[in-house]
C-alpha cells in the first residue's frame, strides 16, 4: 500500500476561483450574506481551504418564507409540468458542463478520488434528467363508484399534488449525488424546497446553488443553507411552513428529527444508517465475488451508507475468500483525492478517523485476527487504512454497528437458513448482496432478507430508476426511482354528484 502524495497544483482554475469566494446563503434567488462563518476542512491535509456561512434560525426562516411564496407564486405554481421538466434538463446540462469543477470541489472538501467524484456528478446529472420526465406522468386515478341512492350518478377521481415546501437535509459522504435525490423528485412534483448540506462538506451544493439560478429556476423555488444541524437543521425541520422533511443522514439524527416533527405532523422520509451483508456462496464466481465483497466496503472509505460492512463466506471457502479481499484491500493506495493514483481517500474528519480506528483496535484486543497489513499513513489528512477483520462474533460491536469506514468483518456460513439468519441479525436493514451461480438459492434467499435492495452477483449500484432505502433502522420512504415521487405528493380525492 503506497500513499499518494496530496498537490493543490491539480485543482482547476475555476475550482480555486470558487473557493476564495465569500459564500452566503441562496435565499429567493439571491447570495445573501452569512451571519457567521464555518471553516472548510480538505480531510486529506486537515488544511482549511474556504470558508462556508453559519445558518441560524434567521436565515431558515427567510429561506423558507421564500419558499412558501414561490410555492404559490404562479411563475412556479403555474408553470406546465412540461416546463418544469425543462429547467430540470437545463440544470443537468450544466452541470455536466461544470463537471470538472463540481469534481474538483467534491474531491477537496469530502476527499474522494476525483474519479469517483466525476462519476458522483455524472450521476447526479443523470437523476435530474431521468426525474424530469416524471414532471408530466403525476396522475390520479378515476374511480368508478355507486352510492346506495336510487336514481343518482356519481363520478369520482383521485389527484396528486405537490406537498409544499420541502426541508431537505443531506450528509457529507457524497454530497452533490444525495442533494440531487432530494431536489429531483421534489421539483418534478411541484414542490419548492430549503435545502440543507452537511456542514462537513457544502461545497458542490454551494455550486449547485449557482447553476440554479443559471438554470432559470423561478426566485425562491430552491433555497440553499449551508450550517450546523442542531442550529440550522433544527430551525429548518420545526418550522411551521415546512410540509415535508427528506432527511438522509444518521439514525440517530433521523429518530430526533422524526420526534421534533410529531406535533406537527409533517411528512417525513428517513434514509439513515446501514450495515449491510456480503453473502458469498461456495458455488460464486469467487474472482468476481471477492473483488465486489472488496468494493462494495472499501469505494468512497467505508462511506456509503449501504457499504458492505459484513461479509458472510460459506465455510468451504472462507479462507480463500476472506484472503482474497484482504489482498485486493492492501494493493489499495491512499492518498488525497487530487492524486489520480489514489483511490481510498481519508476519512470526512478527525472524529470519524479516530472512532473508526477504535472499532479496530477494540476488536483486536477482544481477539479478532487482522488480515489486512494497514500501513499507516505519514500525513495530517484524516485516513485509515483498510482492515478485514476475522475470528469475530456475530454479536460484537465491530458487527452489529455502523462504522462507516473500511473496516470488514468477514464470518463462516454454514448453509442457506444459517445464512439469512446472520444477515438478518442486525438492527439495520438497507443493502444486502448475494454471490451464487445457484439460481434456485439465489430466489430462496432473495425473500428473506429484511431489507431495501438486493444486488445479485454485482455491486448494488445506485440507477435513477431504482428505489433506494430501507427498513428496520435504516429507516422509512425511498429515494429514486418512480416511487420517490410518493414522498412529495399528496392525494386529493373528489367525489362529484352528477344526477
Ligand atoms: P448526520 O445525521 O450527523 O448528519 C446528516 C445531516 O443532518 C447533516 O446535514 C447535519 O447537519 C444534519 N443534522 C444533524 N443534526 C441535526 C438536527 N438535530 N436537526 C436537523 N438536522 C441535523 O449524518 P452524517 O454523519 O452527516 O452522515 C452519515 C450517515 O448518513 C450515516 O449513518 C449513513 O449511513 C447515512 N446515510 C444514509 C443514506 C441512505 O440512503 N440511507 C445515504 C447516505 C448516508
Amino acid at each position: 500500500m503506497a500513499i499518494a502524495s496530496n498537490d493543490y497544483t491539480r485543482l482547476g482554475q475555476a475550482a480555486r476561483k470558487f473557493l476564495d469566494r465569500q459564500h452566503g446563503h441562496l435565499i429567493n434567488g439571491e447570495w445573501l450574506r452569512a451571519s457567521g462563518d464555518l471553516a472548510v476542512i480538505d480531510p486529506s491535509s486537515a488544511q482549511a481551504i474556504a470558508t462556508i456561512g453559519a445558518g441560524n434560525a434567521t436565515d431558515i426562516d427567510a429561506a423558507v418564507h421564500a419558499a412558501h411564496a414561490a410555492f404559490q407564486h404562479p411563475s412556479w405554481s403555474a408553470l406546465s409540468a412540461a416546463d418544469r421538466e425543462r429547467l430540470m434538463l437545463r440544470l443537468a446540462d450544466l452541470i455536466e458542463q461544470n463537471a470538472s469543477l463540481l469534481a474538483d470541489l467534491e474531491c477537496v472538501d469530502n476527499g474522494m478520488p476525483r474519479g469517483f467524484a466525476g462519476i458522483n456528478v455524472g450521476g447526479a446529472a443523470g437523476v435530474l434528467r431521468y426525474m424530469a420526465g416524471w414532471a408530466s406522468k403525476i396522475v390520479g386515478d378515476t374511480v368508478d363508484v355507486k352510492m346506495p341512492f336510487p336514481g343518482s350518478q356519481f363520478f369520482a377521481y383521485t389527484t396528486r399534488e405537490a406537498v409544499g415546501v420541502v426541508a431537505a437535509i443531506v450528509p457529507w459522504n457524497v454530497p452533490l449525488m444525495m442533494a440531487i435525490w432530494k431536489l429531483a423528485p421534489a421539483l418534478a412534483a411541484g414542490c419548492t424546497v430549503v435545502l440543507k448540506p452537511a456542514e462537513d462538506a457544502s461545497l458542490t451544493t454551494l455550486a449547485l446553488a449557482d447553476l440554479i439560478i443559471q438554470a432559470g429556476f423561478p426566485p425562491g423555488v430552491v433555497n440553499i443553507v449551508t450550517g450546523r444541524g442542531r442550529e440550522a437543521g433544527e430551525a429548518l425541520v420545526t418550522h411551521p411552513l415546512v410540509s415535508k422533511i427528506s432527511f438522509t443522514g444518521s439514525t440517530a439524527t433521523g429518530k430526533h428529527i422524526s420526534h421534533l416533527a410529531t406535533d406537527s405532523l409533517k411528512k417525513v422520509t428517513l434514509e439513515l444508517g446501514g450495515k449491510s451483508p456480503t453473502i458469498i456462496f461456495d458455488d460464486a464466481n469467487l474472482e468476481q465475488a471477492i473483488l465486489g465483497a472488496a468494493n462494495a466496503i472499501f469505494t468512497n472509505s467505508g462511506q456509503i451508507c449501504v457499504a458492505g460492512a459484513r461479509l458472510y463466506v460459506q465455510r468451504s471457502v472462507f479462507e480463500q475468500v476472506a484472503a482474497g479481499v484482504a489482498r485486493h484491500a492492501d494493493s489499495l493506495v491512499l492518498g488525497a483525492g487530487l492524486d489520480p493514483s489514489s483511490q481510498l481517500g481519508p476519512l470526512i474528519n478527525a472524529r470519524q478517523q479516530e472512532r473508526v480506528e477504535g472499532y479496530v483496535q477494540r476488536a483486536r484486543e477482544s481477539g479478532a485476527s487482522l488480515l489486512t497489513q494497514r500501513h499507516s499513513p505519514q500525513t495530517d489528512g484524516y485516513f485509515v487504512a483498510p482492515a478485514v477483520l476475522a475470528g469475530v462474533d456475530q454479536s460484537d460491536a465491530l458487527v452489529q454497528e455502523e462504522i462507516f469506514g473500511p473496516v470488514l468483518a468477514v464470518l463462516p456460513f454454514d448453509d442457506l437458513d444459517h445464512a439469512a439468519a446472520l444477515a438478518n441479525d442486525n438492527a439495520y436493514g438497507l443493502a444486502a448482496c448475494i454471490w451464487s451461480s445457484n439460481l434456485s438459492r439465489v430466489h430462496q434467499l432473495v425473500p428473506r432478507l429484511k431489507c431495501g435492495k438486493v444486488s445479485v452477483n454485482t455491486e448494488g449500484f445506485p440507477h435513477p430508476a431504482l428505489p433506494e432505502g430501507g427498513t428496520k433502522q435504516s429507516g422509512y420512504g425511498r429515494d429514486l426511482g418512480r416511487e420517490s415521487l410518493d414522498g412529495y405528493l399528496d392525494s386529493k380525492t373528489v367525489l362529484v354528484r352528477v344526477s
